[in-house]
């Protein structure tokens, strides 16, 4: 039986019709196939009955019992009735409580056998089982299924139509999953698995089944990415030629390192490809992502094409504007900068400028580019994703010019996993080693009695010359009320603690002229001490600062912390990171912190204790949600999907072959209903 042919109407189920299927429609269940696959929530095990004598209150429990009193029934008031007996089993007698369940109660007459699953609970002297469920004898020894619902449907409405379902069927159904795939990777059949995950014996056929359901899940995910990837590459792009870039490396500050040597020469071999480049540049803080954009947009410039950079705030668009024209001025190339407080007129000139090729590099924040911008020959648009920008967004910038060729550097080092889930359709280079020359960052974690002690280390280091981060206590969600703290934060301190010295305050509310003004002062040396919230999070680049305090450090996830700590140990000079926070619950996850520097341990770590929603910010930035995967707990399995769909697409990548039929119906129905 092919499993379309499960595509029948819910209603046309036997136990469903016309009324029932409009509650199905509630839960999203349309047909057959989506009642095999509303999978239950949790079980319950009738294989393990417990004797009354043996329950504490607060036990949730199954037990055995007979009725043995007649039900009494009490009105407490309108719409509210009890209904109570006395249950026993060979061990004991309990009290049992119901409400409102006329039904239910009529049932229990004395001398009448079930099983009770409920909690053990007090009440009136009593120790009763309130409200419990109440199975018939006959569905002991096994597991019974506790579905996610609706009101009108209850678990054992569902349970009887999901078993007309499965009665109905007569053929063997058909298999999505390769026989090769499945037999690798040990997976039971559909039949037995459609059968076990709502009507299993005991949970190692619970277990069973879902390992499939959740293998094919991501397999399918999977092969749908490595599919659309190949379309991708299908598109024309904007080919370029090699071209010579020794002057621009000759006019760099520094030498890069080996690690952004390579990423240009990937991301260039890239650009003179006939398909749009579709690469992600993946370095941890400070590892110097901003000299390969740079290396990269002077090679588009060299091949005629215009370029853009786009930055997902304004501090960090007027720096990358600073840096770019600090590599790139002495070869004779001028760079724009757009973002939302650059004045209308300029805005205009720029645009124009733009869409006559006057000007072949744009620095832009996000919200600047709109539709109205044109560029004369886009070759290339990279994104300074510093994790803020999702993978929605990416395709905006896409969208410019035909097909420009598209870089995302990414500062969050995304477990791997993670990074082929959001970006599966995406190549990836990866910046290893930071450059050389930098000074170590040690981090300490200390409470809030050492402030005072703090804040003398801070001016020590002033006087010594160098520059200090002051992050202040903040509530992250009321921009209104952290600008409040900030600001009081730094009247209180530049009046007290650091008077004499120079202060300055950035807010992310802030207008843009003056935020701007502030962190050029503070480049410029003229500010020592920087007290701001977390807007100096992304990307800002400035060596001489050698101080990182954070107040209030438990409010922040370990990437987080680590994306402030990157702000220092850029320079020469040992740099001293200090997390103030009396939280003790949030002890260990600091010291975490001082124990490692690597970007890619702390995200994974982020990711075992806050899972892969937050650590990408939120739900929101692209992560898919699956049915009944769960990316935290099924990473072996993911990995075996992720192998198994990765060979399926290099042997048949067009699914032509007899056994992929199937996948390839399942992707023919994906891609068409992507709008
Ligand atoms: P990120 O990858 O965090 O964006 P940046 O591009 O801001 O890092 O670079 C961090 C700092 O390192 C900058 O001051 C930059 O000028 C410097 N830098 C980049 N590459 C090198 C290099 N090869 N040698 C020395 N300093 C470098
Ligand atoms: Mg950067």
């Amino acid at each position: 039986m092919d499993r379309s042919s499960l595509n029948i109407p819910i209603k046309e189920v036997r136990g469903v019709g016309e009324a029932r299927a409009k509650l199905f429609a509630k839960l999203g269940i349309h047909t057959a196939l989506d009642l095999l696959r509303h999978f239950p929530r949790s079980y319950t095990d009738l294989n393990e009955t417990r004797f009354i004598s043996e329950l504490s209150l607060g036990d949730e429990a199954v037990i055995r019992a007979r009725v043995t009193l007649p039900v009494t029934e009490r009105f407490i008031r309108k719409g509210m009735t009890v209904y109570s007996t006395v249950i026993a089993d060979d061990s004991g007698a309990i009290r049992l409580t119901i409400f409102n369940r006329k039904y239910a109660a009529a049932s229990l007459k004395v001398g009448s056998e079930f099983l009770f699953k409920g909690r053990i609970d007090h009440k009136n002297g009593y120790v009763c089982m309130v409200s419990p469920e109440i199975i018939p004898v006959s569905k002991a020894g096994g597991m019974k299924a506790g579905y996610p619902l609706t009101a009108g449907l209850t678990s054992n409405i569902i349970s009887n139509c999901v078993k007309n379902v499965l009665d109905s069927i007569s053929s063997p159904l058909t298999d999505i999953l390769p026989k090769s795939v499945r037999t690798e990777n040990a997976l039971a059949s559909p039949e037995f698995c459609y059968h076990a995950i709502h009507f299993p014996k005991n949970y190692e056929e619970v277990n069973i089944a879902r390992r499939r359901f959740i293998f094919e899940e991501l397999f399918l995910f999977q092969l749908g990415l490595q599919m659309i990837k190949g379309s991708n590459r299908g598109l024309t792009g904007t080919p370029m030629k090699q071209a010579d870039i020794s002057d621009f490396y000759a006019s760099l500050p520094f030498t890069l390192t080996e690690g952004q040597l390579d990423a240009v020469s990937e991301i260039t071999e890239d650009m003179q490809g006939a398909r749009p480049m579709q690469r992600m540049l993946q370095g941890d803080v400070g590892s110097g992502k901003t000299a390969v954009a740079a290396a990269a947009m002077y090679f588009a410039h060299k091949n005629g094409y215009q370029s853009v950079l786009m930055a997902p705030t304004e501090i960090l668009a007027a720096q990358h504007k600073r840096t770019l024209s600090e590599f790139l001025a002495p070869l004779g190339v001028s760079v724009g900068l757009l973002t939302g407080s650059t004045p209308a007129a300029r805005k205009r000139e720029l645009k124009a400028q733009l869409a006559n090729g006057e000007i072949s590099m744009l620095v832009s924040t996000h919200a600047a580019l709109t539709d109205d911008t044109v560029f004369a020959s886009l070759g290339l648009a990279i994104t300074d994703e510093q994790h803020r920008f999702g993978v929605r967004q990416r395709g905006i910038l896409a969208s410019k010019s035909k097909s420009p060729h598209v870089l995302i550097m990414s500062a969050t080092p995304i477990p791997r996993t993670l990074a082929l889930i959001m970006y599966g359709d995406l190549d990836i280079s990866i910046l290893k080693q930071l450059p050389k020359g930098r000074g170590k960052i040690s981090t300490y974690s200390v409470n809030g009695g050492y402030r005072r002690r703090v804040f003398n280390f801070i001016r020590n280091n002033v006087d010594e010359g160098r520059q200090a981060y002051l992050v202040c206590p903040l509530v992250e969600e009321n921009e209104e009320l952290s600008a409040a703290s900030a600001k009081q934060y730094y009247t209180e301190l530049s009046a007290g603690e650091f008077r004499g010295y120079s202060v300055g305050l950035v807010y992310g509310k802030m207008p843009p002229k003056e935020k701007d003004s502030v962190m050029k002062r503070f480049a410029d040396g003229e500010i020592s001490i920087l007290i701001s919230t977390t807007v100096i999070e992304v990307g800002v680049d400035v060596p001489n600062a050698s101080v990182m305090v954070i107040e209030n450090a438990e409010r922040y996830g370990l990437s987080q912390l680590h994306q402030l700590r990157g702000r220092i140990g850029r320079g020469q000079w040992d740099s001293h990171c200090i997390l103030i926070s009396d939280s003790e619950s949030a002890a260990e996850r600091l010291k975490f912190m001082s124990k490692t520097s690597d970007g890619f341990k702390i995200a994974e770590k982020d990711l075992e204790l806050r899972g892969p929603g937050d650590l990408i910010g939120n739900r929101q930035h692209g992560l898919p949600e699956f049915e009944i995967a769960d990316l935290e707990r099924d990473m072996n399995v993911f990995y075996d999907a992720l192998a198994a769909a990765k060979h399926v697409f290099s042997t048949d990548p067009n699914l032509t072959l007899d056994e992929h039929a199937p996948l390839r119906k399942w992707i023919d129905r994906m891609f068409s209903r992507t709008p």
